[in-house]
């Protein structure tokens, strides 16, 4: 007799998942960890978060599967689960879960009547070990590239088709992928469901494709401008909110756009948190390299329908599929907390009605329309995210200054790092 084995997963603020294996017929016992993996940096240094650190002695939390999420994993064998985080006295959800953050903001719109409904749009590089196979990763040889290729023109490796694949068989769910700009650079669409479920597949999605790339001795990169001669990778959020009868409600006939009045506050609620949105669309000093003005990436703090200077773009359909395309985040954000931080800002525009501005003229005139614009630095979102309390309070006061404290030690990290640039132009002459 095989015994079954799930693998349950959640995720940290960085959005990298952390878990066990279990025995598939234990899986409503909760599992233990430190709280300490959500106070780490990067460099697994501990960020003191009053609550979680040495003055409450690093306690547990526990990991409790959410039933509904599990499906078959990309492992032979090997189910996978998500699991929600709460305080080992089960009184309330750890206030560092990413997922619970989320959730949070769903049951905001929820207890309205609304139901948050996304879709990510993914892009990333395709890397390779060029040689003998012991040098670094670099982006992946594609002789016959062209933009929007599927087939050799974007995968001659048949690496991406096989990531598609196993997602697939996970019950991951993505409808489509094809090559984007660059060579070794492809995107991926999630298919459009209820919040929650969304980012657990773009969480879900970073870790299968890392996975199976590992495994042929090939990488993928999701950071934000992995290569300076490359365009960056975006990871767009589609929204837009049902009703109780699953009608969308962005849709309104009548109107100049088509868009109803909810849809138009949850734009200007967009606009008017741009710059604090940064934080969580761009978590790192590399995210600043690809939110930049002419990268179709998201900078500028204006709407358009159809426009990709935009960082909100309407799309041009209507009926059920009228939607927000949010194109700030990268792919190295959080999907748990750009998405949080994203339903909130849409709710405060709708509960404060804040009037929606001019749309990005599509006349022939690029020019964009607004000087505001993202912050240009890791250090100048933290700054901007800290100023926001309305985004602070609704990510969570904990979260959030766990958040700032560990971002803040990555910025000062980037400050006393000497790099390859500096030797290069520096190291030379001085
Ligand atoms: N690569 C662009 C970004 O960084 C997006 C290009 C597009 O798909 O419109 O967001
Ligand atoms: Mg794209």
């Amino acid at each position: 007799m095989t015994l079954a084995t799930t693998r349950v997963l959640y995720s940290d603020l960085h959005g990298l998942s952390h878990g066990k294996y279990v025995d598939s017929a234990v899986l409503d016992h909760p599992t233990h960890y430190a709280v300490t993996v959500l106070t780490q940096g990067l460099d697994l240094s501990m960020v003191e978060a009053p609550g979680f650190g040495a003055d409450v002695g690093y306690p547990d939390m526990e990991a409790r599967v959410d039933s509904d999420s599990r499906r078959a994993g990309w492992e032979p064998g090997i189910d996978i689960a998500l699991a929600d985080l709460w305080r080992t006295d089960r009184s309330e959800r750890v206030g560092l879960d990413p997922r619970g953050a989320l959730q949070r903001q769903v049951n905001r719109w929820t207890a309205r009547g609304l139901e948050p409904m996304v879709g990510f749009e993914m892009e990333f590089y395709i890397l390779e070990r060029p040689g003998d196979g012991k040098g670094r990763l670099m982006p992946v040889s594609v002789p016959s590239h062209r933009v929007y290729a599927a087939g050799p023109g974007c995968d001659p490796s048949g690496l991406a088709l096989e990531i598609y694949q196993r997602c697939r068989t996970a019950g991951i769910l993505v409808e489509g992928y094809n090559g984007e700009f660059h060579p070794g650079q492809v995107e991926v669409a999630t298919r459009y469901r209820s919040a929650v479920a969304a980012a657990d597949d773009a969480f879900l999605f970073r870790e299968l494709a890392h996975e199976v790339a590992l495994e042929r001795g090939m990488g993928v990169t999701f950071l934000a401008r992995p290569f300076a001669e490359f365009v960056g990778s975006g990871m767009h959020l589609n929204i837009s909110l049902t009703n109780a009868e699953g009608l969308n409600t962005f849709h309104a006939p009548a109107d100049p756009f088509g868009l109803s009045e909810v849809c138009r506050g949850a734009i200007a609620g967009m606009l008017e948190h741009h710059e604090a949105l940064a934080l969580m669309g761009a978590p790192t000093v590399n995210s600043y390299k690809r939110l930049m003005p002419g990268m179709l990436s998201g900078y500028w703090a204006n709407w358009g329908i159809d426009n990709r200077i935009s960082t909100v773009r309407v799309p041009g359909e209507r009926g059920s599929a009228t939607r927000i395309e949010h194109r700030m985040a990268d792919g190295s954000a959080n999907p748990y907390l750009i998405l949080a931080a994203l339903l909130a800002a849409m709710l405060d525009g709708v509960e404060r009605s804040l009037p929606l501005p001019e749309p990005q003229a599509g006349d022939g005139d690029a020019a964009p329309n607004t000087d505001r614009h993202t912050p240009h630095s890791l250090a100048e979102a933290l700054d901007a995210f800290e100023r926001d309390t309305i985004l602070v309070d609704a990510v969570g006061a904990d979260l959030s200054a766990c958040l700032i404290k560990m971002k803040r030690d990555e910025w000062s990290r980037w400050n006393n790092a000497v790099t390859d640039w500096e030797h290069h132009n520096y190291g030379r002459v001085f």
